[in-house]
C-alpha cells in the first residue's frame, strides 16, 4: 500500500495549516491549480508547509486568478526533519537544480552549499535552491522541507560539524574499496554529514585536511571517476541503503 495519496495534488504553503484553516494562495499557486491542472470549487489538493503536517482541503472562491484553499483533516503527521547533513561543491545552473532535486528525494535534511579550492560556481541563487527544495517535496510526498544553509566555504562549513557528526568524504582518490561494510558498521543512529566535490575534485590540501579531522570516513564510489551530479546520487543511494532511514 502507497504510504500516501498521489490522487490529489500536493502544494507547499506557508500559513499555518489546521481543521478549519482558509489559506488564500497566490497568483502562481492559484494559476497552477485552475489553470494548468483545471481544478475548480470543491476538488481536492494536499496542502503542507513544512511545519504542520499534510492537509486534505478543498478549493474554494476560484476566481480565473485567485482561489483560497479550505482544510479538512489532516492525513499525515508532521514526521521528524531528516539528519543527514548534505555538503557539496554547488554546480552550475541545471546540475545544480537536478543536485538539489534529488538530494531532497533522498531524504537529506540540511543542503550545505559548499566553496571549495576547485567550486566552478562563485555564488548560488538561494531561493532558486529552496525553490528547487519545495517542488522536489511537492512532487515526492516529502513532508519535512530540507533546510537550505548558506553556502560558505569547506573550512568554516567544517568548522561548524558537531564533533559527534560523522564526515562521509566522497573522495575520488580514495583507494578502491567497497564502502557498504565500513557504513553498516556505524552505530545506527549516527549523525551523518556527506561530502561531494565538485567537477575539478578535491584540492590536495583540502584532501590533506580532510583525512586529518577525527570522526572522517573517506570512502570510493567505485573504479570510475563519476560526474559531481552523479556522485550526489551514488552516495545519497549507498549511504541509505547502508544506515537509512527504512523505517
Ligand atoms: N571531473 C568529473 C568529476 C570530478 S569528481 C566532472 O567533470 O564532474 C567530482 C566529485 O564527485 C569528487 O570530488 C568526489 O566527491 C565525487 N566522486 C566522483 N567519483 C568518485 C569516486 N569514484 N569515488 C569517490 N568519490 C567520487
Amino acid at each position: 500500500m502507497a504510504l500516501y495519496d498521489f490522487s490529489a495534488p500536493r502544494l507547499f504553503v506557508e500559513p499555518d495549516l489546521g481543521p478549519g484553516a482558509e489559506i488564500e494562495l497566490d497568483r502562481a499557486q492559484a494559476n497552477y491549480l485552475l489553470n494548468v491542472l483545471r481544478l475548480g470549487p470543491g476538488k481536492a489538493v494536499l496542502a503542507f508547509n513544512g511545519r504542520d503536517g499534510e492537509w486534505l482541503m478543498e478549493i474554494r472562491s476560484a476566481g480565473r486568478k485567485s482561489a483560497s484553499l479550505v482544510a479538512g483533516e489532516r492525513t499525515r503527521p508532521q514526521p521528524e526533519p531528516g539528519n543527514l547533513a548534505f555538503l557539496f561543491a554547488p554546480l552550475k545552473h541545471a546540475r545544480l537544480d537536478y543536485t538539489v532535486q534529488k538530494a531532497v528525494e533522498m531524504g537529506v535534511g540540511r543542503l550545505q552549499p559548499t566553496f571549495t579550492r576547485r567550486t566552478v560556481s562563485s555564488r548560488v541563487n538561494a531561493e532558486r535552491m529552496r525553490a528547487n527544495a519545495i517542488e522536489a517535496a511537492e512532487q515526492c510526498g516529502i513532508l519535512a522541507v530540507p533546510e537550505v544553509a548558506a553556502e560558505d566555504d569547506l573550512e568554516p562549513v567544517l568548522r561548524r560539524l558537531e564533533p559527534e557528526r560523522v564526515l562521509v568524504f566522497c573522495d575520488e582518490d580514495a583507494p578502491l574499496k567497497n564502502p557498504l561494510e565500513a557504513l553498516a558498521a556505524l552505530p545506527p543512529g549516527t549523525r551523518l554529514a556527506l561530502l561531494v566535490g565538485p567537477e575539478g575534485g578535491f584540492a590536495p590540501e583540502e584532501r590533506a585536511m580532510l583525512l586529518a579531522r577525527p570522526n572522517v570516513l573517506r570512502i570510493s564510489l567505485g573504479p570510475r571517476i563519476l560526474r559531481a551530479d552523479t556522485a550526489a546520487v551514488a552516495a545519497l543511494a549507498i549511504l541509505q541503503a547502508a544506515i537509512g532511514d527504512w523505517r
